[in-house]
């Protein structure tokens, strides 16, 4: 109950060598893998971050400096022509407007092209469709322009009347005394073709999905790829907060729609705008994928090859350790059997599977020898008493029917006076020699004590175990023994289970009979039946 319990229990709590080893080894690998993905995953990330922001702050820079160049050319166009219509009341109006359209066409910096008196009145506007000559000026953004005197920049702002999305740039008009006669003002439309578009194209997004917006000094959208947007308000981002204040630089930011982005962006310095270079993080994640996608399939087959070899080498590793724990456990049963001496290859399992094999064969032998000492006699070799005993309860157990002969030197004492101990041992094993002969191989042999010997006749009648007990007697006294001539031997037999059914029983008939083969002369056999019809035909 409690072996089986241990069983249970071991095997319940106990993982194999090899099991130990594979996992071990499968373990490592998926770990090395896992560190392998994990530590490219995140070099890569910081590298794409790093060369997207750097990227994107000299992408802004390059185009600041060209919208820097490109303002400063506008304001000097407009201060140019200022000077030219400095004395505009002594110029007739086709000169004025003939000139408007040469500098609108020339240079194509404006959409539109503005001169208002110094009382606000339009003098001349080109293109003349617009036909706001001869009107006054309206939006607040001219009015501010006439009142200051000075070189002026709007924010982005709707005009009342034709409610187009502008901005507006001016210089004040002086004539040579000096006396300020108005301004001549430019436009540009923000969501039609502008020079803005021109120099950078209409669509500012690119394939990896990055773009770039341009603010004004207050934070309004001057230029964006979504139409829409521009004129609004986009000072609460963080990056165009720090553009009004004039910095340059690069971060990562989330926008006013929530999207996160890698910014770069960089102050214009002529007017306060600032060009925003972005890329989403989004289309950096995916190329990240991209990237380990295809670590992964690259790694995996070599991967998958290194797993196979390794766990097939822990199996190898294990193999000599596992046939010696299973070995082992054998050690006591009856399948314990010392295998061939194999050698291995890896040198601990050699060093042990030598000495466990050694030390085993050690046991085995003392234990064969235990097991021979335990059941034969040492002087004869014939068995004892003890297995003797033992055999006659197995066949009887298993009524298997026999004959027990009891054999006993005639005189042995005799012997012994005469010729000494040793001598007598000498007949002892002569005896035993012949009683080894006569016997078959199912019958037993055994000295069952001092000069006393026994044979089991598996399967005969007390008539063939009388036949072949009458052999031995017979050529006993017709051979010479070692003390130089023939000794004698009296023999009594019993048969199982015509005389009785216990092997004691059994076995004082027999002895019974040997008294009265004794009794009656010596040099007999006395069957145990016989005996008793003697003993009761005597009476
Ligand atoms: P009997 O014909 O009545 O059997 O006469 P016996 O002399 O054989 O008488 P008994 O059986 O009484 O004597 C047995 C003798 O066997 C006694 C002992 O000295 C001798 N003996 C017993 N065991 C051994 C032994 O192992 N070696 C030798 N040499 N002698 C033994
Ligand atoms: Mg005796
Ligand atoms: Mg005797």
């Amino acid at each position: 109950m409690q072996q089986l319990y241990q069983n249970k229990f071991m095997k319940r709590n106990r993982v194999s060598l090899t099991t130990l080893l594979t996992g071990l080894v499968s373990l490592s690998v998926i770990m090395t893998l896992t560190i392998l993905l994990i530590s490219s995953y995140q070099s890569k990330k910081q590298s794409l971050f790093e060369t997207t922001l750097n990227l994107n702050l000299s992408n802004a820079e390059k185009m600041s400096q060209t919208v820097d160049s490109l303002f400063i050319s506008m304001r000097g166009s407009l201060q140019y022509n200022a000077g030219i219509f400095a004395d505009i009341t002594a110029m007739d109006d086709k000169d004025i407007n003939r000139h408007l359209e040469l500098m609108r066409h020339s240079s194509n910096y404006f959409n539109s092209i503005i001169i208002v008196d110094e009382t606000g009145l339009v003098q001349s506007v080109s293109p003349q469709s617009i036909g706001s000559r001869g009107k006054m000026i309206a939006g607040a953004a001219a009015k501010d322009a006439l009142a200051s005197r000075k070189p002026y920049v709007s924010k982005p702002y709707t005009t009342t009347t034709t409610g187009r999305l502008i901005v507006f740039m001016s210089e004040p008009l002086y004539d040579h005394e000096g006396v300020y006669r108005g301004f001549i003002g430019g436009t540009l439309y923000l969501q039609e073709n502008n020079i803005l578009n021109m120099i950078f194209g209409s669509t500012s997004r690119d394939d990896t999905g990055s773009y770039f917006y341009i603010v004004g000094s207050d934070g309004h959208l001057l230029y964006h790829p979504d139409k829409e947007r521009l004129g609004e308000d986009v000072s609460a981002n963080k990056v165009v907060h720090k553009l009004m204040q004039g910095h340059s630089g690069h971060e990562q930011v989330v926008n006013l729609k929530g999207v996160n982005l890698l910014a770069g962006y960089s102050n214009v310095p002529a007017n306060g705008w600032g060009v925003v270079v972005v890329s989403p993080t989004s289309m950096i994640y995916e190329q990240l994928m991209r990237h380990i996608t295809t670590i992964v399939l690259y790694t995996l087959p070599p991967f998958a090859i290194l797993m196979l070899a390794v766990v097939l080498l822990a199996r190898r590793l294990a193999k000599p350790f596992v046939a010696l724990a299973n070995l082992i456990s054998t050690v006591g049963t009856e399948k314990f059997n010392l295998p061939e001496r194999k050698r291995h290859w890896n040198r601990e399992a050699d060093l042990l599977t030598e000495a466990i094999i050694l030390a085993l064969a050690d046991y085995k032998k003392e234990r064969d020898q235990l097991t021979h000492d335990a059941i034969t006699d040492p002087l004869t070799g014939l068995m004892n008493r003890r297995t003797l005993d033992a055999i006659m309860n197995q066949w009887t157990l298993e009524q298997t029917p026999f004959a027990i002969v009891v054999l006993d030197i005639d005189r042995f004492k005799l012997v012994n006076d005469t010729y000494g101990h040793q001598a007598g041992d000498e007949v002892l094993k002569f005896l035993a020699a012949a009683m080894t002969a006569a016997a078959r191989s199912t019958d037993v042999c055994c000295r069952y004590g001092g000069e006393e010997f026994v044979m089991l006749l598996q399967h005969m009648t007390d008539n063939d175990a009388y036949e072949a007990a009458e052999k031995i007697r017979q050529s006993l006294e017709k051979t010479r023994s070692p003390i130089g001539k023939p000794i004698t031997i009296s023999l009594g037999i019993a048969q199982y289970p015509a005389h009785a059914d216990s092997p004691d029983e059994l076995f004082h008939l027999a002895d019974q009979a040997l008294y009265q083969a004794k009794e009656s002369g010596r040099n007999k056999t006395v069957v145990a039946g016989a005996a008793m019809k003697q003993h009761s035909l005597n009476r």
